[in-house]
């Protein structure tokens, strides 16, 4: 793909760069407040979550510890296989901590379902989850999400850290792409 081509493949843009400022900056208040005086630890997944990530923890106005993991759900495609593979695990234990997963994007539900029941087996002192997006619509593991940024309606977005077939990635905003680049891929 050339760079130009990028921008011409979009079809929308559906959250804009301000809306996602003013967006992580709520969030990023709210846990300020809800962990004030607590050990806290930010769990990244990787790599969608890595815009959002970081544009939330300089919102959040206490220490921290950030750590990553890294589980792969999709492949190339826009649809999910349900199979989570595990890729990256974390390097500091959660055992009597205050544990935040940060998700770019909640879909089926199912890498939350996994991730939050295998963190939860190292004994954390709280876990909680966040996500920038979320498609309710879509759901099929009952997860509880309790940071949430935006609703987006059942369509495949890119930017902001989500990707196509690893592409669109550094794009500012979240779009959708115009129905023949998803179909020649
Ligand atoms: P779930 O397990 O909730 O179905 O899917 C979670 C993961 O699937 C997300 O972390 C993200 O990587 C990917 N995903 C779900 N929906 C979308 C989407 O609309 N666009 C992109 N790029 N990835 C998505």
């Amino acid at each position: 793909m050339k760079n130009t081509d990028m921008e011409q493949n979009i079809k929308e843009v559906l959250v804009d760069e301000e809306t996602i400022a003013r967006t992580v900056k709520e969030l990023g208040k709210q846990i300020t407040e809800d962990y004030k005086g607590k050990e806290l630890i930010v769990v990244g997944i990787l790599k969608g979550a890595i815009m959002f990530l970081s544009d939330l923890v300089r919102e959040v106005k206490i220490p921290l510890i950030l750590d990553f993991m890294s589980v792969s759900s999709y492949g190339d495609s826009t649809q999910t296989s349900g199979a989570v593979r595990f890729l990256k695990d974390l390097e500091v234990s959660i055992e009597g901590k205050h544990v935040l997963i940060v998700e770019d994007i909640v879909d089926t539900g199912l890498t939350f379902n996994y991730l939050l029941d295998n963190l939860r087996s190292r004994k954390p002192a709280s876990l909680k989850t966040c996500t920038f997006l979320d498609k309710p619509s879509r759901r099929k593991a009952d997860v509880q999400v309790d940071y949430k940024g935006l609703e987006v309606p059942d369509e495949f977005v890119v930017g902001y850290g989500l990707d196509f077939a690893e592409e669109y990635r550094n794009l500012p905003y979240i779009a959708v792409l115009k129905p023949e680049v998803y179909e020649n891929k």
